[in-house]
C-alpha cells in the first residue's frame, strides 16, 4: 500500500481540496495554480493532525520524515536554505482548518532567525534594522504561539523601550534600539521558560507545526465550534509558506481588502494598509492605516496589478473575497483568500447582485446566505431619528443583535412577573446562569456587567434571538438592592432603558423600536427561495401579533397553536386554575365552561387572521406547576371564588406536586383522567371555525393535535371524544365542515408504533423539544447544567435540543415516517419543536421526506432559504455548502 501522503506543494493542491488541506492551504493551491504571486509553500494536511491525536500528541516520524522532503525541495525552488547564516530561508507558520477558524492559532512569522541568520540577513539585505525587526518578531510570536507565554508581556518590553527612547513610531525604531529589544525578549524568554530561546530552525519548525494543531483543541476554539456547527474531528492544517516582507522599508507594506463593502455590500474595493508593516500590524492598530484608494497615488502600478487580481480573484471564485497582500520593496503578493465574511444585509446584496452580473445563478445566490445570519435583520431596530437624538450611559459586547427598549429588573423572577402584568422588561444581571433562562425568555433584552460574547448570557441570548449587551463593566450592579449605577446616576427597578445589541450601546431611556421589514433584497432572496424550497413553512404562533408577523414574513399555515399559552393572563389564569384544582367533575365542567368561550374566541381570532391557511391545534399540555397558585392571597381568592376551605385548597395543590413534572400527569394523559377537557377544546375548535365560515366566508380544515401519545390505545380514547363532539356541532349547525385528527410524535414508544398510530391519526408533528429529552433521557429544564460539561470534554459538539441529534432522535424520525406512511399514504408529517427553525435540521426534514417544518415567526425567513438550500444541494448532490 502506498504511504499516505500528509504534505503537498501549494501546487499540488486545489480548492476543492479543502477538507484534505484546510481552506487557508487549498486557496493558496488554487492561486498558485491560477498564476496568482503567492510566495511558495507546501500543506500539512488536516489527516496529519488526526494522526497527531491518535498518536499521543506526537507528530510521527512518517509525517517528519515528508515535511523534511518537502523543506528540502522548497530549498530547492527558492535557492534558500533553513538555518543557512549566508542566506536563510525564512517561512510563516500558518494554521487553517476547513472552516474559518477565530479562537485558534496565531501565525508565527520569520521563522528560521537565530542569531546567526538575523546577522546573516542584515548582511545579505544590507538592512540590519530589517533583520531585527524581523527577529524580535519572531522571538514573540514563537513565545506566545509556541510556548504560550503571555504577548502584552512582551508589548510592555517593547513599550518600555520606546518610551525609553522617546519613540512614538515601531518604524522610527533603529537597528540598535531593535537589538537592545531582541536582548530583553530573550532573558524574559528564559526567565519564562527556564530556556534558552531556541536556536535551531529545526527545533522551530517542528514545535511550530505541533502548536497548531494543539491550538485545534483550545477552549476558545472549542466554543466557537459549538456555536458554529463545526465538528470536532475535522483537525487543523498547517501552512509552511516562504516569507515575502513587508517592512523591508518604505517600498514595502502589507494590507488587507474586501472586494466589496462588507458592511453594505456595494461593489468597491474596501480595505487598508500599511507601509513598512508586517503581518497583523495593519489589525493591530500600531500605526493608523492608509485606505486602500491611497495606494493608487502611492503606487499606481501596484494598485492596478491589485486591482486585477482581485477582479480574476472574485470572477473565480465567484464570491467576494477577503485578501491579505503583502508588498516587498515593490513587489506584489497575495498571501490569503476566502470568500470574506459579511453582515446579513451585505450578504443579501452581493447575492442579488452576483446574479445580475451574471456571475452566478439564482440557486448559487441563495447556498451564498447562512440562513442563521438574517436572524440580525428580523428583530426590531430602533427608530433611526430616534436613536440619533439618544445619548448612551455606557457600552458593552454586542452580544446578541436586536433593539431592546423596557424597564429594568434584576431578577428572572421579577422578569416573569413584569411579563405576566403586560410589561417589558430588560433583564439588568451581573452575569446570568442557567436558573435565569425564564427570565432571559420573557425579558426583551438582557444586559450583564461581567462575561464575553462566548458567557453564558451571550449564548444563550443569541440562541434565543434576544437583544443581549453583554460585560458591561462600567455598570455597578446591585441585584439585591435593585438597582445599577452608571456615570453618577442611579436606575432602579422599573426605569427605562434600551439596548441596540448591534453596537452594545446602553441608553437610559426610551427609544421608540420599529419592526423588521421583508423588502429589497431580502424580498427578492425569500422569493427566489420560495420557488426551489419543497418543504412548506408553518409558524409555532397562537397571539394575534405573533400571527401577523408570521404570515408577513411568510408562513403558510400555523404548525402548532399551544392552547395552554392562551391561559396566562387576567381573567384567563384564574378559571384554568379552578379547573386544574377542581375536586368533582361538577366542579371541573363549571370551570370548563367558563373557558369555553375564551378558547372559542381564541380560535376565531387565530382562524381570521390565518384566511383559510391550515391551522393546528394542540390540545392541553400544561405543567400543572406553571399554572397553580403559590401565593397566600392567590391561594385565598381562587379558595373563595370556589367555595372550598383554603386548606382543603391546599391540599389539592399539594397532592398535584409532582416528583418530575417532566415525566408526569401532562399530555393527553391529562384528558384521559378528564375527558371532559377534549370535548370542551374540540367544541372550542368547531364552534369556532363554523363561525368563521359563517361569518367571514373563510373555508378551513382545522387539525386537532393530541400531544403525546406513547400508545395507539390512548390517542383513540381521546380522539373518539373529539370525533363525537365535532361530528354532532357540526350536525346540528347544519355547516359542511371538514376537520382532522392527527397527533404529535414526541416519545420514543410513539416512533416505534408509528405504523399503528398512523391508520388511527390523519397527521403527525414531531414535537422535537420532548422526543429529544426522552430519547436522551435528559430533563430539558435541568440539562443546562450538565451539558456544558459534555462540550469542555468533548463528548457533545452541540446542543442536541437545538441541533437535532441526526443519530438517534433523527433516526427515530425518520423510521416514524417511514412507519407512518406505510401505514397512511398521504400521511401529512411536520416538525414543531425548536429544531423546525434550525437550517441543519431542516435539511434533515427535507430529506426524510416531511411536508412541512413549523417554527416560531421570526424564524420563518431562515426556514424558508434553508429549505431551498436543502432542494437546492439535494439537486446538486449533495454538497454541502463549507464554502462559507
Ligand atoms: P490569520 O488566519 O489569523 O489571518 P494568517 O496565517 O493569514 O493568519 O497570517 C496573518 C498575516 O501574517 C497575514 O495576513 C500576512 O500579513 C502575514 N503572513 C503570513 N504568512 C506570511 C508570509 N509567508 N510572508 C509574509 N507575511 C505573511
Ligand atoms: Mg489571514
Ligand atoms: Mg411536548
Amino acid at each position: 500500500m502506498a504511504e499516505t501522503k500528509f504534505v503537498y506543494h501549494f501546487a499540488e493542491g486545489d480548492a476543492g481540496m479543502r477538507n484534505l488541506l484546510g481552506g487557508k492551504g487549498a486557496n493558496l493551491a488554487e492561486m498558485t495554480n491560477i498564476g496568482i504571486p503567492v510566495p511558495d509553500g507546501f500543506i500539512v494536511t488536516t489527516e496529519a493532525c488526526t494522526d497527531y491525536y491518535k498518536n499521543k500528541t506526537k507528530i510521527s516520524d512518517k509525517i517528519k520524515a515528508q515535511i523534511q522532503k518537502a523543506l528540502a525541495e522548497l530549498e530547492g525552488k527558492t535557492k534558500k536554505k533553513l538555518g543557512c547564516a549566508k542566506n536563510p530561508l525564512l517561512v510563516s507558520i500558518r494554521s487553517g482548518s476547513r472552516a474559518s477558524m477565530p479562537g485558534m492559532m496565531d501565525t508565527v512569522l520569520n521563522l528560521g532567525l537565530n542569531d546567526q541568520t538575523t546577522a546573516g540577513l542584515a548582511k545579505l539585505t544590507g538592512n540590519p534594522r530589517f533583520a531585527n525587526d524581523c527577529y524580535r518578531r519572531f522571538i514573540m510570536m514563537f513565545a506566545n504561539v509556541v510556548v504560550e507565554l503571555e504577548k502584552h508581556k512582551f508589548e510592555h518590553i517593547f513599550g518600555e523601550i520606546k518610551e525609553k527612547k522617546g519613540i512614538e513610531n515601531d518604524s522610527d525604531l533603529t537597528a540598535a534600539d531593535l537589538a537592545e529589544v531582541i536582548k530583553e525578549f530573550k532573558a524574559f524568554y528564559k526567565k519564562g521558560t527556564g530556556e534558552d530561546f531556541p536556536q535551531d530552525p529545526q527545533v522551530q519548525l517542528m514545535k511550530s507545526i505541533a502548536a497548531v494543531f494543539r491550538s485545534w483543541n483550545n477552549p476558545r476554539a472549542i466554543t466557537y465550534r459549538r456555536l458554529n456547527d463545526i465538528p470536532g474531528d475535522w483537525g487543523t492544517a498547517v501552512n509552511v509558506q516562504m516569507m515575502v516582507f513587508g517592512n523591508m522599508g518604505d517600498t514595502s507594506g502589507t494590507g488587507v481588502c474586501f472586494t466589496r463593502d462588507p458592511s453594505i455590500g456595494t461593489n468597491k474595493l474596501y480595505g487598508e494598509y500599511l507601509m513598512n508593516a508586517q503581518g497583523e500590524d495593519v489589525v493591530a492598530g500600531v500605526r493608523t492605516p492608509l485606505k486602500i484608494d491611497a495606494l493608487e497615488k502611492q503606487n499606481p502600478k501596484v494598485f492596478k496589478q491589485f486591482v486585477d487580481i482581485y477582479k480574476k480573484l472574485e470572477k473565480h471564485y465567484k464570491d467576494m473575497q477577503d485578501i491579505e497582500f503583502t508588498i516587498e520593496d515593490g513587489k506584489l503578493f497575495i498571501l490569503q483568500t476566502r470568500v470574506g465574511k459579511r453582515t446579513a444585509a451585505a450578504a443579501l446584496k452581493i447575492a442579488v447582485d452576483l446574479f445580475a452580473e451574471k456571475m452566478i445563478s439564482q440557486e448559487e445566490a441563495l447556498l451564498k446566505i447562512d440562513p442563521k445570519q438574517l436572524d440580525a435583520l428580523l428583530h426590531p431596530q430602533f427608530v433611526p431619528a430616534e436613536l440619533a437624538k439618544a445619548k448612551a450611559i455606557a457600552e458593552g459586547l454586542p452580544a446578541s443583535p436586536g433593539a431592546a427598549c423596557g424597564q429594568a429588573v434584576f431578577t428572572a423572577e421579577r422578569a416573569v412577573e413584569f411579563k405576566n402584568a403586560g410589561k417589558k422588561t430588560i433583564l439588568v444581571r451581573l452575569e446570568t446562569c442557567p436558573d435565569d433562562i425564564e427570565g432571559m425568555n420573557v425579558t426583551e433584552g438582557i444586559l450583564t456587567a461581567r462575561g464575553g460574547m462566548t458567557s453564558h448570557a451571550a449564548v444563550v441570548a443569541r440562541g434565543m434571538g434576544t437583544c443581549c449587551v453583554a460585560g458591561c463593566g462600567a455598570l455597578r450592579i446591585s441585584e439585591e438592592g435593585r438597582y445599577f449605577e452608571v456615570a453618577g446616576k442611579r436606575y432602579n427597578e422599573g426605569d427605562f432603558i434600551s439596548l441596540d445589541g448591534a453596537s452594545g450601546k446602553v441608553y437610559g431611556e426610551v427609544i421608540k423600536t420599529q419592526a423588521a421589514k421583508l423588502t429589497g433584497d431580502f424580498k427578492t432572496i425569500m422569493d427566489w427561495a420560495d420557488k426551489y424550497r419543497k418543504l412548506g413553512i408553518r409558524t409555532n404562533a397562537e397571539t394575534e401579533a405573533d400571527l401577523k408577523k408570521a404570515i408577513e414574513f411568510g408562513a403558510e399555515g400555523v404548525g402548532l397553536a399551544r392552547t395552554e399559552h392562551m391561559f396566562f393572563g387576567t381573567g384567563r389564569i384564574e378559571p384554568m386554575r379552578e379547573m386544574i384544582v377542581s375536586n368533582t367533575k361538577e366542579e371541573r365542567e363549571k370551570a370548563l365552561a367558563k373557558l369555553l368561550p375564551i378558547q372559542r374566541d381564541d380560535f376565531y381570532a387565530i382562524f381570521k387572521a390565518m384566511k383559510g391557511l391550515p391551522v393546528t391545534i394542540r390540545f392541553l399540555d400544561p405543567p400543572l406547576h406553571e399554572f397553580v397558585p403559590t401565593s397566600q392571597q392567590d391561594i385565598a381568592i381562587l379558595a373563595q371564588e370556589m367555595g372550598m376551605a383554603v386548606e382543603h385548597l391546599k391540599a389539592t395543590i399539594a397532592s398535584l406536586h409532582e416528583f418530575n413534572p417532566m415525566l408526569g400527569h401532562r399530555g393527553l394523559r391529562l384528558a384521559i383522567t378528564y375527558p371532559e377537557i377534549a370535548v370542551m377544546q374540540t367544541r372550542a375548535v368547531i364552534e369556532a371555525a363554523i363561525q368563521v365560515q359563517k361569518d367571514l366566508k373563510i373555508d378551513i380544515v382545522p387539525e386537532i393535535m393530541i400531544p403525546l401519545v406513547a400508545e395507539v390505545k390512548e390517542y383513540n380514547y381521546i380522539k373518539k371524544y373529539v370525533v363525537e363532539t365535532a361530528d354532532e356541532i357540526i350536525a346540528k349547525s347544519g355547516v359542511k365542515l371538514k376537520y382532522m385528527v392527527g397527533t404529535m410524535i414526541e416519545i420514543p414508544r410513539a416512533c416505534i408504533t408509528a405504523d399503528e398510530i398512523a391508520k388511527q391519526a390523519e397527521f403527525f408533528s414531531f414535537g422535537t423539544n420532548d422526543l429529544t429529552q426522552m430519547t436522551f433521557g435528559f430533563s430539558r429544564d435541568d440539562a443546562g447544567k450538565f451539558l456544558p460539561d459534555y462540550y469542555s470534554k468533548k463528548i457533545f459538539d452541540s446542543d442536541p435540543f437545538v441541533r437535532m441529534d441526526l443519530d438517534g432522535v433523527g433516526f427515530l424520525v425518520k423510521m416514524a415516517v417511514d412507519k407512518g406512511k406505510s401505514a397512511r399514504k398521504d400521511l401529512k408529517v411536520g416538525i414543531c419543536g425548536e429544531h423546525g427553525g434550525d437550517p441543519s435540521t431542516i435539511e434533515f426534514c427535507h430529506k426524510v421526506g416531511l411536508t412541512y417544518v413549523s417554527c416560531s415567526p421570526f424564524r420563518v425567513p431562515i426556514a424558508r432559504l434553508a429549505a431551498a438550500q436543502a432542494a437546492i444541494r439535494e439537486k446538486k448532490g449533495g454538497c454541502a455548502s463549507e464554502n462559507r
